[in-house]
């Protein structure tokens, strides 16, 4: 459709829409070459699990792991795509997710053998994506996958964030409360970046609160972030919700977060994303 568009434009002799005419082709080229990769990658099963952990700020020993779907795809093209930041969403929008999200499960099931032969016995939180909580029986299905699976909910921690919270259907929310009271945590992640954090925060019975790295960055020198956490913090403990702040990567950042009661700290400054073998090192 574009390449007639392109002639069409060519035809009334308007150069700057014919321009845009062939960026939009090299555009619809370039995202049918990365989805041809991402399918190649699903079906060959080419993703990996890495395993970032999850530090108690006072003990700082290791109090669980989230588990990040890493791609590394073979063409430069695709390279660019290869942070699931930018190919979870394409995925999403392809009706890939179902697919990439049972990949995982089959995953876990074996690296959580190795994780607890290496002394590992928290829990491991996954991703949860809007896409699957918007589709009702790919989340029943999911949730029967592990429900049969050696893995049990005592093990996982679902992430989801403020956003996917804020258009969950009541009978998604009543599956993922029922998964609950069978032992599943919850948690609610890049807290503060959603439209509705407070009604977020009283609406959704989460055991964890993650704050967005975007309130950390900044939070040893910037007087209003600091303010903002303080606050996110006192009203998570008020309801009876464990903070973790995401993306430290300094140890001022770390001091500031210790300082207002912040339970646990996930970031660069203690430990980045890593594959199995090296988190198990990680651990011991
Ligand atoms: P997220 O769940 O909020 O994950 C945190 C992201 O911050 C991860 O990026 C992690 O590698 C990165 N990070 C952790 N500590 C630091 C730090 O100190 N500094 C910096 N600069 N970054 C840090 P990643 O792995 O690229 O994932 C990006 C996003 O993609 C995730 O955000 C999550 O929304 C999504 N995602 C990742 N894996 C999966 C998955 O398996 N399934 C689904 N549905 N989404 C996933
Ligand atoms: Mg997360
Ligand atoms: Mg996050
Ligand atoms: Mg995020």
């Amino acid at each position: 459709q574009a390449d007639i568009a392109l002639y069409q434009a060519k035809d009334s002799g308007r150069n700057n829409y014919v321009f845009y005419e062939s960026e939009m082709s090299n555009r619809v080229k370039h995202e049918v070459q990365i989805l041809s990769e991402l399918n190649q990658a699903i079906s060959e099963k080419s993703f990996q699990i890495f395993y970032q952990p999850k530090i108690d700020t006072l003990s700082e020993r290791v109090v669980g792991l989230e588990a990040l779907i890493r791609w590394f795809p073979q063409s430069e093209q695709a390279q660019s795509m290869s942070s699931p930041a930018v190919f979870i969403p394409i995925a999403e929008s392809r009706g890939l997710i179902r697919e990439i999200t049972l990949w995982q499960v089959g995953q876990l099931v074996q690296d959580i053998q190795t994780l607890q032969e290496n002394g590992f016995h928290d829990r491991v939180s996954i991703n949860i994506s809007g896409e699957l909580l918007s589709h009702i029986e790919n989340l029943v299905e999911f949730l029967e996958v592990i429900e049969h699976s050696e893995l049990s909910f005592e093990q996982l921690d679902f992430e989801i964030t403020e956003t996917a919270y804020s258009k969950m259907s009541a009978s998604v929310s009543a599956i993922l409360e029922s998964a609950q009271s069978n032992g599943l945590a919850l948690s609610i992640d890049d807290f503060g970046t959603g439209y509705s954090s407070l009604i977020s925060l009283r609406q959704f019975q989460a055991n964890h609160l993650k704050i967005d790295k975007a309130f950390i960055d900044e939070i040893h020198r910037k007087k209003d972030d600091f303010a903002i956490v303080s606050a996110t913090i006192l009203m998570a403990h008020g309801l009876g919700k464990k903070v973790i702040a995401e993306g430290v990567e300094t140890e001022q950042q770390f001091r500031a977060l210790r300082r207002l009661k912040c339970d646990f700290i996930q970031g660069y400054y203690f430990a980045k994303p890593m594959p199995l073998q090296e988190i198990c090192e990680f651990i011991k």
